[in-house]
């Protein structure tokens, strides 16, 4: 089992798409017994997700973007 530190930094990789999926599957695995790291994998998607979608429509701005990599990299 995986704990919370090495959880986080692979579910950047996971964002990011770059992980394997057998580590995919040891992020799952924690997640499912640890209620912080879920809440947080779920912000982080969702996030990730609206700037995606936002990102090539609205042509968020840098500024934003720094903002958001602040919050993501405080505790
Ligand atoms: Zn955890």
């Amino acid at each position: 089992m995986i704990d919370c530190d090495k959880a986080k930094g692979q579910l950047y990789e996971y964002l990011d798409g770059e992980l394997t999926p057998r580590k995919i599957w040891e992020i799952f695995g924690h997640l499912t017994e640890c209620r912080r790291c879920f809440s947080l994998f779920e912000f982080e998607y969702l996030l990730k997700q609206i700037l995606r979608k936002w990102g090539s429509k609205y042509q968020v701005s840098r500024r934003f973007q720094n903002k958001i990599q602040m919050v993501l990299s405080g505790e």
